[in-house]
């Protein structure tokens, strides 16, 4: 009687042993799985998706920690947007719309602009009769000499 309750415990424990070992390699798996999928995801080169793959087992549990230290930063798709991206601003910087830098704050702005958006400084107004830019120094238009007086060199101040 006792002697088969001892067999059913021991039974019992080589059972829970081995379903807490099988439990341990499928993750010990899993983890290199994982490691080795986002390898790929990172880098093109064979050599590296290797590496990832081998530390992903070796040591267990600790090389997929390793891995997460030294791989890749970024994604190749995120890479690919990255450089998309980067181009986008340089093509920003060759478009035909003239820029220069605000007098008062630096911030780059267009051309044409009488007032810096960011800094709200004036540096220029229209016409009231040929809506064309004028210098604040001028007194009188010269594009269709309409007299436009002088205006006060300053920060522009919200009306109505
Ligand atoms: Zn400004
Ligand atoms: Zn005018």
């Amino acid at each position: 009687m006792i002697r088969g309750v001892l067999a059913d415990t021991a039974s019992l424990l080589v059972i829970s042993l081995v379903a807490v070992g099988g439990y341990v390699a499928v993750l010990w798996v899993a983890t290199a799985y994982f490691v080795w999928r986002d390898a790929r995801r990172r880098s093109s080169s064979i050599a590296f998706q290797l590496l990832a793959l081998l530390l992903g087992f070796i040591p267990p549990f600790l090389g997929p920690l390793i891995y997460l230290v030294i791989r890749p930063p970024r994604t190749l798709d995120e890479e690919r947007a990255f450089v998309l991206e980067e181009q986008s601003l340089l093509d920003i910087d060759d478009d035909p719309i003239a820029s220069r830098p605000c007098p008062s704050c630096g911030k780059e702005i267009e051309i044409e602009f009488i007032v810096c958006p960011y800094c709200r400084t004036q540096f220029a107004r229209r016409c009231s009769a040929c809506d064309r830019v004028l210098r604040l120094g001028w007194a009188v238009c010269p594009y269709c000499s309409e007299e436009v007086g002088h205006a006060p060199l300053g920060r522009v101040t919200r009306t109505g």
